[in-house]
């Protein structure tokens, strides 16, 4: 392009000197168009910025009639502007009056000029308002100029997303960059948490965008992506982390993309019209995220998140900044924004500081989630684009209630919250008062109530709730949250502690359940095509019996003289059962030898979570002393429906009819055998599921800490023969529902259970 002014990069130049002038956000508008105007040859700039309401607002104009400006208003799916603005695409065209879609607007004077050229102002690939740019000549704009006007764009979106113009606005009108948001998902954990917005994933924060020095910029774009390129090519050269699975196809993904020459093309192109070569990255990544965004193919989406990667891993090669380096700074009442996360990154963070917990995915029995509940961190998932949509320090109400999120909420909303908050408070105040009175149904049928845990932080929740005891203690998670492998020392002194905290309560204890999604930072993960299937838990326990052992002595040793009671998890075969039995048989006999003190009394089970066990119950219910269903696995295997997947984790209701017949089949053969059996993934922890639970005939439920209350007052109004009649006779019929829910919650309703 060549331009009056001397070009584009002259043009940027300007801008910056005029972004740095203490002068209004409005003289500041008003100076930039004229700049642009003059550089383009065009007769007329406008700025349009996309308000609240969903409209466009006129903010500055050189050449249309001034005083259009801040009354000109067109709707979003009016006008060429707001095609512009929804499309998110630019639009060129040298006669606009002969365009469909083109509205006149009287008062703006433009019907004088023929030629159009509008680019959506655009920040993380969300649209914030319109460039425009007009000729009174029918002339078409050149690829090079669309290209400058959209990097132009890019330093609008700035003062527009600064909230500069915000307090210029009428109320109700104000650009919608910094406008209130409520999100609906799905609720992951119980709480509300009022906060700041901490990203994850901090995006990098590009300060420098316009050149002084064109073609050091392209040098060190150059070299960056040959940087990246190399880096991709060594991870995947890396056999132990590569060789299969899901990591190898990303990585592939990425080496294709980290070649294209579109991709790299038009990177350049936007180094060319004057921007440094991180400002160049963002602008492309930029423009890609708003047109993937407008896709509904969910292959492509997950493409966009790959593109994102790797823009990020360009800009932080440019910047010189490290990834992660943000946990340091967390701030008090952090709200942890994220597409997702391994269980072990939240561990990492300062729990005393987390408020709140917001993801694009999540799912309600995720490693992550469990880890939140137990926690009692507030979180919501399936919250789309959400990382796109906030910044960082951004006020936020995460409702793990209702699954709502309010991001930057007014006034009436953060006060609602508050009474919200205050109410709750009030209710966990008669969960409380509770504490004492034992669980029993209506009817008088004593029903267990344990808790599940796995943390030091969990071992009050036990003299706050009254529970039974704990009945499931996931050991893992003291493991993920160590920076290197617990000693058998260490671990005796954390099984010590929670039997001291128990006192004469029960606890179960269950061997390492990693693997899968559970990963310890530093033992070196093997990539596995089907992680949730492969080489976890008990697996690797028989596999690499040390680990096994040096626990199982530490569990035995920490119990001396009391009670010790063991689980083994993801067991798919009675055989595997009676190896892990035979390792506490050695473990035993060893302390003996050694002369060592051992416990009162060692009751030895079984997870029930993998299918194959429902066809061996004779033969391990003949065995084991006790066992512990674990839905959250089971019901993933039973259909096949990956528990961390947000897009089938929802897919099957563990209230059909088929799930809960699996869940009876059980507890029935255990009564046969007389064997104890308590349920324990997190089904039982919501009270119309417990109610189900409790009428095939459970018995013993172990529940997250927030659901403790809830699960107890909903048990305590139970007419339990009631529930069973009502329910036996639903997983007899012909006609298979995909869910008894509605059924239930009816039951429920005229029951008057507080669910
Ligand atoms: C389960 O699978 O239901 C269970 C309790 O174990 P985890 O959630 O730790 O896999
Ligand atoms: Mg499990």
């Amino acid at each position: 392009m060549r331009g009056a002014l001397g070009g584009p990069r002259v043009l940027l130049r300007r801008l910056r000197e005029v972004m740095a002038e203490p002068v209004s956000a409005q003289d500041r508008l008003d100076k930039i168009v004229v700049l642009i105007a003059a550089n383009m040859v065009a007769e007329v700039c406008s700025v349009y910025v996309l308000r609240v309401d969903g409209t466009l607002e006129l903010y500055a104009t050189e050449g249309l009639n001034r005083t259009a400006v801040h009354l000109t208003v067109m709707r979003i799916d009016e006008g060429l502007v707001g095609t512009v603005a929804r499309e998110a695409e630019p639009i060129s065209l040298s006669n606009a009056q002969a365009h469909p879609a083109f509205s006149y607007r009287p008062e703006t004077g433009e019907e004088i000029y023929h030629s159009f050229l509008g680019v959506p102002i655009l920040r993380a690939g969300n649209t914030l308002g319109v460039l425009v740019v007009q000729n009174r000549a029918h002339r078409s704009y050149t690829e090079e100029e669309i290209e400058a006007l959209q990097t132009t764009a890019m330093v609008l979106a700035e003062i527009i997303a600064s909230g500069e113009l915000t307090a210029m606005a009428l109320p109700g009108a104000e650009p919608a960059a910094r406008r209130p948001l409520h999100l609906k998902g799905l609720a992951l954990s119980e709480g509300i948490g009022l906060g700041h917005v901490v990203l994850h994933e901090p995006r990098i924060e590009v300060t420098k965008v316009i050149a002084d020095d064109l073609p050091g910029e392209l040098k060190r774009l150059d070299g960056a992506v040959e940087t990246l390129r190399a880096s991709i090519d060594i991870m995947l050269e890396d056999e132990g982390v590569a060789r299969v699975g899901e990591h190898r196809e990303i990585l592939e993904a990425y080496r294709m993309f980290a070649h294209d020459r579109g991709w790299i093309g038009r990177m350049r192109e936007a180094v060319m019209t004057g921007l440094t070569a991180e400002g160049a990255v963002e602008r492309v990544q930029s423009d890609t995220r708003a047109r993937m965004l407008r896709m509904t193919d969910p292959y492509l989406r997950e493409r966009m998140h790959d593109l994102d990667d790797l823009a990020n891993r360009l800009l932080r090669q440019l910047t010189g900044r490290a990834a992660g380096s943000e946990h340091s700074k967390l701030p008090d009442n952090a709200v942890i924004v994220a597409r997702n996360m391994s269980p072990a990154a939240l561990l990492d963070y300062d729990r005393t500081r987390i408020r709140g917990l917001v993801l694009e995915e999540g799912a309600a029995t995720s490693h992550l989630t469990i880890v939140a509940r137990a926690l009692g961190i507030a979180a919501v998932g399936h919250m789309e684009n959400v990382v796109g949509q906030v910044d960082a320090g951004d006020a936020v109400i995460v409702d793990g209630v209702s699954g709502e999120v309010h991001i930057r909420p007014p006034a009436d909303v953060e006060n609602a919250y508050v009474d919200k908050v205050r109410f709750r408070a009030k209710r966990l105040e008669r969960y409380a008062a509770l504490r004492d009175v034992p669980t029993v149904t209506k009817d008088g049928t004593p029903i267990e109530l344990h808790l599940n845990a796995g943390l030091l932080v969990d071992l009050p929740h036990i003299a706050e709730t009254g529970a039974t005891g704990i009945g499931l203690f996931r050991t893992e998670l003291q493991f993920m949250i160590a920076s290197a492998f617990p000693r058998t020392n260490e671990q005796l002194k954390l099984y010590r502690s929670v039997l001291d905290a128990a006192g004469e309560r029960p606890v179960v204890f269950r061997t390492l359940d990693i693997g899968g999604d559970k990963v310890l930072p530093y033992m070196r993960a093997i990539e596995e095509e089907n992680p949730a299937l492969g080489w976890r838990a008990i697996r690797l326990g028989l596999d690499r019996p040390g680990l096994l052992r040096s626990q199982i002595r530490a569990l035995l040793r920490a119990a001396t003289g009391r009670e010790l009671r063991l689980i083994f998890p993801m067991v798919s075969a009675v055989e595997e059962y009676d190896r892990a039995h035979h390792i506490v048989e050695r473990e035993l006999t060893h302390l003996r030898r050694h002369g060592h003190g051992l416990p009162e009394r060692v009751l030895v089970g079984v997870m029930l979570e993998v299918p194959a066990l429902l066809f061996q119950l004779d033969q391990l219910f003949s065995r084991v002393d006790f066992a512990s269903v674990g839905s959250n696995d089971l019901v993933q295997f039973l259909y096949a429906a990956d528990r961390g997947n947000a897009r089938v984790a929802d897919r099957f209701d563990p209230l059909a009819p088929s799930a809960l017949r699996a869940l009876k089949l059980i507890i029935d053969k255990a009564a046969e055998y007389g064997k104890p059996v308590t349920l324990c993934g997190e089904l039982a922890s919501r009270p119309l599921e417990a109610l189900a639970l409790a009428a095939i005939g459970y018995r013993k439920l172990s529940v997250s800490p927030a659901s403790y209350g809830p699960v107890k007052a909903m048990l305590l109004e139970l007419d339990l023969p009631a529930a069973s009649a009502f329910v036996e006779p639903l997983l007899g019929t012909r006609g298979e529902v995909a869910s008894l829910r509605p059924q239930l919650a009816a039951f429920a309703e005229k029951a008057g259970l507080p669910l």
